[in-house]
């Protein structure tokens, strides 16, 4: 594979057009031609720097392959990645703006037992480069420009785990959030962890106010590391004390995942245990029910169990909403599209 030339912020660009003996303007026609999605081979250029910078760099380093429609709007996409690897991604249309959910790694090693993207391991870290081209080419498919951007909000929920690919992922964050660049603030943004505690530290430091998230599933360290391998080794205490210094770092209120799965984390112990773990904190509870992934054998709560635990939380003075299930008609589960794309595969 070559070189990635989205991986470079806009002082690398313009100091390797400099140093391929080009005149500024060209850096700016680049930069502007990138973040608007488009191939390097389809940037308004010179023909010589063009033959030179595709000798090194990738054409087109993200490209959407497959485009899959939900009813309800959402789409989820298959991006082809230079090396022939997959990834997917989805973009869900809310009344406020265009959310799209990017992956961060090809594949995953967390091994959560109710998740599509780990199930063949980790294959390989994205670029930062390689994040953002997901952004930049399906703000360009809806038609958006750097002045008014079709995709407004980003959630790192695709597959992979961002922490498990902290430096790229930083340098993506810097980048997408660029001034003149797609420049989507970081506190449109959310990044979703299975809770590597050390890398939230590290991540409060960087002065990039993100939303954190946190993928809890469970109430007790013996019951998450049942389906989340990581419980062994960071405990919820740790990731509780870890989150407390993200608030005090960025002001920013934290998040919690919690996807309900039938006879494992949906029941009234576990409502009590959420309540006395999390109230009075700066943070609020996502509940979602389990989207069902046919090579694992947990089971989604029902929606009338759903919604009585949504109320055991709420009166229990916590801040909680049950998320719609949206595009489960087209394998919105993480990792779910690939999965089934490399099995077609095999
Ligand atoms: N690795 C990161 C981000 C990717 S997953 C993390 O663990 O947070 C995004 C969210 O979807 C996480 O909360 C994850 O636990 C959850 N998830 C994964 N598979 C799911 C499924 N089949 N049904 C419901 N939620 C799922």
């Amino acid at each position: 594979m070559k070189k990635i030339l989205q991986d470079l912020n806009y002082a690398e660009i313009t100091e390797l057009v400099l140093s391929l003996g080009e005149k500024k303007f060209r850096a700016d026609q680049l930069y502007s031609g990138l973040m608007l999605g488009k191939k390097i081979s389809d940037i308004n250029i010179s023909k010589p720097l063009k033959d030179k910078l595709l000798e090194e760099y990738e054409n087109e380093p993200v490209r959407i392959a497959d485009v899959f429609k939900s009813a309800d709007g959402t789409e989820k996409y298959l991006f082809a990645l230079a090396d022939g690897n997959v990834i997917e991604g989805v973009l869900m249309k809310y009344k406020y703006g265009n959310t799209q959910c990017v992956s961060t790694q090809v594949g995953c090693r967390m091994g959560c037992k109710f998740c599509a993207s780990t199930l063949n391991g980790l294959v390989r870290n994205l670029s930062s480069g390689e994040i953002l081209a997901q952004v930049t080419v399906v703000n360009a498919l809806h038609g958006g420009a750097a002045a008014k951007r079709a995709v407004t909000n980003l959630v790192l929920m695709g597959s992979g785990e961002p922490l498990d690919n902290y430096e790229n992922v930083v340098s993506f964050l810097k980048n997408v959030s660029a001034a003149g660049g797609l420049n989507i603030s970081p506190r449109n943004i959310s990044l979703s962890t299975c809770g590597l505690v050390p890398k939230i530290y590290d991540l409060a430091n960087e002065n990039l106010p993100v939303n954190l998230t946190i993928s809890l599933h469970q109430t007790t360290d013996e019951g998450r590391a049942r389906t989340m391998p990581v419980a062994k080794k960071y405990t919820i205490a740790e990731i509780l004390k870890a989150c407390e210094f993200y608030f005090e770092k960025t002001g920013r209120r934290y998040i919690f995942e919690y996807s309900l799965i039938a006879g494992e984390n949906c029941g009234k112990e576990h409502a009590d245990g959420l309540i006395k773990l999390l109230k009075g904190r700066p943070c609020h509870v996502n509940l979602i029910r389990l989207n069902e992934v046919k090579e694992r054998n947990l089971k989604s709560t029902g929606e009338k169990e759903a919604y009585r635990f949504l109320g055991l939380l709420e009166k229990g003075g916590l801040s909680a909403t049950l998320r719609r299930q949206i595009g489960s008609d087209i394998g919105g589960a993480c990792g779910q599209l690939r999965a089934s794309y490399l099995d077609s595969d095999k």
